[in-house]
């Protein structure tokens, strides 16, 4: 394949030399014609071999820049646009400050410093529950609680299986997950509408 696809590149170069060479007259298969013509033309000395590289070294102008590139574009190029990509390094106003711990975060994404203790958290519960149930099928459902946590289970967790974690849970870790933390439990159970000002 590669071969017969070289072939047909040279071919076609042999080709295109032959028909430059007629274009600017070099046919050099002239000086066999004239061979025959007679002795007193013997002294023809054959025209002196030209390539294809030579001619297009001479021949032709290659891609060049036409037109000087003005300083604004170069500027522009190099340091981009405010207005629409700017490549210089610039100050970052979407970092916080995280209220628990005093690391930054990024606006928009949770404190990666709190992510990690759930992280660490959630996996001490994996393995906790790993080591209780070992290889036996989950039959019932899983509920893990701290220390001192047990007497305040009521009727509702009966039939449940239990998983005592060894140590008090951690503040941050609300036993009702869509209460705040932060904020002491509300009195009432009304519920005030919010960003209608
Ligand atoms: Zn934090």
């Amino acid at each position: 394949m590669a071969i017969s696809l070289w072939t047909k590149i040279n071919t076609t170069l042999c080709k295109l030399d032959q028909a430059i060479g007629l274009l600017f007259g070099l046919n050099r298969s002239l000086p066999n014609i004239v061979w025959l013509t007679g002795n007193a033309l013997n002294s023809v000395k054959p025209s002196a071999k030209i390539s294809l590289k030579d001619i297009i070294d001479n021949g032709f102008l290659w891609a060049v820049p036409k037109h000087r590139r003005s300083v604004e574009k170069r500027l522009k190029r190099k340091f981009g646009h405010p207005d629409y990509v700017l490549k210089i390094l610039q100050p970052r106003s979407n970092i916080r400050i995280c209220n628990s711990c005093g690391d930054h975060y990024e606006i928009g994404i949770l404190c990666p410093t709190c992510y990690k203790k759930v992280i660490n958290e959630t996996k001490d519960m994996q393995s906790a529950i790993q080591k209780k149930l070992g290889l036996n099928p989950v039959e019932k459902e899983i509920i893990v609680i701290y220390e001192h946590e047990k007497s305040k289970l009521d009727e509702y967790h009966e039939g449940q299986q239990i998983i005592e974690m060894k140590r008090p849970r951690p503040s941050w870790f609300s036993k009702n997950l869509v209460q705040q933390t932060s904020k002491k439990p509300a009195a009432t159970k009304d519920v005030k509408p919010s960003g209608l000002s």
